[in-house]
């Protein structure tokens, strides 16, 4: 089932999320919606708090070549282990803001673990797209988006350019 995208500013969007203790069926069937609702909008990840549920749960699927086979990633209380010093700038977006790019700066590798669907410890090394990704949604599960590596005059316009969407919405 397809869940409704936050839109920035939400004060659930800046709330640090709590860690998922038992992977139920509720949770399971969570995680399957917010891949739904994530390929549907499209994008390649979505956060729990973006659909307003403040728990650490992540999905992702940074596969964009056409016609590849979809690898969807479901990650609960994924934590960052190591981060290169090497770093990666990648024009980010996110679906809580809709159709705003910005440049951010990360490290270009990372390791993350996590908790997978079936309630197994997993760990792995991301790079490129996927690096920068998962770092932008675990980002999201400490009430962090990506506008907040911008400078302030930068965020602020992105803000206010939100507010007049979501006012718009409310009224359509
Ligand atoms: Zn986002």
């Amino acid at each position: 089932m397809k869940r409704p995208i936050l839109i920035h500013p939400d004060p659930r969007l800046k709330k640090v999320c709590t860690p998922v203790d038992d992977i139920t069926g509720e949770l399971s069937t969570l995680a399957d919606d917010m891949l739904e609702t994530m390929y549907d909008a499209p994008g390649i990840g979505l956060a729990a708090p973006q659909i307003g549920v403040l728990q650490r749960l992540i999905v992702l699927d940074c596969v964009k070549e056409e016609g590849a086979a979809p690898q969807p990633l479901v990650m609960f209380n994924p934590e960052i282990v190591a981060s290169s010093d090497e770093t990666n700038v990648y024009e980010e977006g996110c679906l809580s803001i809709p159709d705003q790019y910005a440049e951010v700066t990360r490290p270009a590798e990372v390791e993350v673990a996590w908790i997978d669907q079936q309630g197994n410890p997993q760990k792995q090394t991301f790079d490129k797209l996927w690096a920068t990704c998962v770092q932008h949604e675990i980002d999201h599960l400490n009430g962090k988006l990506f506008i907040d590596y911008l400078k302030p005059l930068k965020r602020q316009m992105i803000t206010r350019k939100m507010q007049k969407l979501k006012r718009e919405r409310a009224r359509a």
